[in-house]
């Protein structure tokens, strides 16, 4: 059995880290500590040779360094040069990232903001590989009494320090290296609503009360839908020179990244949250390929439906989001893919990506309003409540059991319904979806094409030109700076508009209208029955 005490303190440049080891036994040659040096992009601790020392029962612990570059990203190892004996101790300065990359990454590294930091444990914990299995235990060392009283000086996904608590506990390193830590040498700043609490160390660019309480209510209303106990869940905001958010999912955590100093859209942050929030309960068992559109499909669903439901957003605001995700699927240039097909696009481009989001949202939605039609009513959340009291009895749910639970409701075959609904682009969603309400209106809308690589839009620089395609006759050139709507903005175009693009030329912003494409399609758009 191995065990981990793990204790942090806060240093100037860094976090100090002390690691103590008990039941690990190494021979000579043997692991005793690796690290990445970047996870998907986000730079790890820099360690030089001789910033990690460790020792045992013998004394210090001669360690040999090495980096090695294998097929994926470069790994820096210490390999002991005797055999171990004993506790073992290591220790080293875990220094903070300084300088910002061109690009934003997920907002893993360890970093300071005013007095304090905050990183993933994986960018910055040197670990023995091969002890997954190990416990451990994670303690604070606080640099002032004072602030003990004050409220908790260090925060992490799986508790808080400071006060009446000082440590936190659990088994799995895999656990360990995904739990996300804020801390500061004054109690960390932090708003909280139930089990939902919100932290920062930069005063972030919105009002986090109405934030965290209106996550709060969805929160609980989703705990109810789901039929399941809510537990603490904690939003981080950290402040990045980025344009945009950059964000990741931690242990009943979540980070966003954002710069402090233009104004957040609180809603864009809302809906995102919730998102995540649905990923604490609700998912299929099984390979990617078969259970992803499933499980972000109902993540963008019930954040939607919950929120529409507890009155978190209004009808307007629901509408919109609605019409939105509908083109964005139905009239994106990628509609007529399988997923499949779309699958081999994810990492070149995100409006492929969003084609198993926004397949499994609406097939959801289209069999909550067959479950209803149906003779005797029944209801998308009673077939997602069978999924959870499944798991919850350790059985493995994957899409088989999903469409076994769907017969059984319905008497007919959810696998083929499934097969053209969303592994194929066949699907529409039925009068009735969403509920008897909202009425569908099939709309002719344009399939944005510009004549650009999608990222163009995120990236405000111009790639992937089509030679003689709009953005080209338009007059914007390959590689130039361009302010541009964002894609969903664009996605909300009408037939007849253009895309507004301005450039600067000689000193000034000159506006350039790109006609989109040429190309339309009827895709379902929903408005309230009254109007
Ligand atoms: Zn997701």
């Amino acid at each position: 059995v191995t065990h981990l005490s793990l204790s942090l303190s806060i240093d100037s440049d860094g976090l100090q880290v002390v690691g103590r080891w008990d039941g690990l036994v190494l021979a000579r040659g043997e692991v005793l500590g690796e690290i990445r040096m970047f996870i998907a992009g986000a730079p790890c601790v820099a360690l030089e040779a001789d910033e990690f020392a460790a020792r045992d029962e013998r004394g210090p612990l001669p360690l040999r360094e090495a980096t090695t570059e294998g097929e994926g990203e470069p790994v820096r190892r210490w390999t002991v040069e005797r055999a171990t004996k004993g506790r073992i101790v290591v220790s080293y300065l875990a220094t903070a990232v300084t300088e910002w990359l061109p690009s934003p990454h997920p907002p893993l590294e360890l970093r300071r903001e005013a007095d304090g930091f905050s990183g993933a444990f994986k960018c910055f914990l040197v670990l023995p590989p091969g002890v997954e299995e190990a416990s451990f235990e994670l303690t604070w060392e606080s640099a002032s009494d004072a602030a003990d009283t004050a409220g908790p000086v260090a925060v992490c996904s799986l508790g808080q320090a400071g006060g009446s608590q000082s440590a936190v506990s659990g088994v799995g390193l895999d656990v360990l290296t995904h739990t996300y830590v804020m801390c500061s040498t004054d109690p960390v700043a932090h708003h909280a609503v139930g089990d939902i609490s919100t932290w920062w160390l930069t005063a972030p660019p919105f009002d986090v009360k109405p934030f965290t309480q209106q996550l709060s209510d969805t929160y609980r209303e989703m705990a109810a839908t789901f039929d399941a106990a809510p537990h603490p869940f904690r939003v981080f905001l950290r402040a990045s020179p980025h344009r945009g958010m950059s964000a990741s999912a931690h242990p009943a955590s979540f980070v966003v990244a954002m710069d402090p100093t233009t104004p957040a859209d609180e809603r864009v942050l809302q809906r995102t949250v919730a998102h995540e929030l649905v990923h604490e309960w609700l998912h299929l068992d099984g390979p990617t390929d078969s259970v992803t559109w499933f499980n972000e499909g109902a993540a963008d669903y019930y954040a939607l439906v919950v929120s529409l439901r507890r009155g978190v957003i209004d009808d307007q605001t629901f509408l919109s989001e609605v019409n939105t995700a509908a083109r964005l699927g139905y009239a994106s240039p990628f509609h007529g893919l399988t997923l499949v097909e779309a699958e081999r696009l994810y990492w070149s481009d995100f409006r492929a990506h969003r084609l198993p989001y926004v397949r499994g949202m609406f097939y959801l939605a289209d069999l909550d309003a067959r479950l209803r039609q149906h003779k005797e009513q029944h209801t998308l959340d009673q077939g997602v409540r069978q999924v959870l009291s499944k798991q919850r009895a350790g059985m493995h749910v994957g899409l088989a059991e999903w469409c076994a639970i769907i017969d059984d409701l319905l008497g007919e075959d959810e696998r083929a319904k499934i097969g053209r609904f969303v592994f194929n682009p066949g699907g529409r969603p039925r009068q009735g979806t969403f509920g008897s309400r909202f009425i569908i209106h099939d709309t002719e809308v344009p399939i944005v094409d510009p004549g650009f690589a999608a990222d163009t839009f995120p990236a405000r620089q111009v790639h992937g030109l089509v030679p003689g395609g709009p953005a080209d006759r338009a007059g914007l050139t390959q590689g130039e700076t361009v302010q541009l709507p964002t894609y969903e903005e664009a996605a909300n175009l009408n037939v007849g508009d253009e895309l507004i693009a301005e450039v600067w030329r000689d000193g000034r912003l000159v506006p350039l209208a790109i006609p989109l494409g040429g190309r339309s399609i009827v895709v379902p758009q929903w408005r309230l029955s009254g109007d």
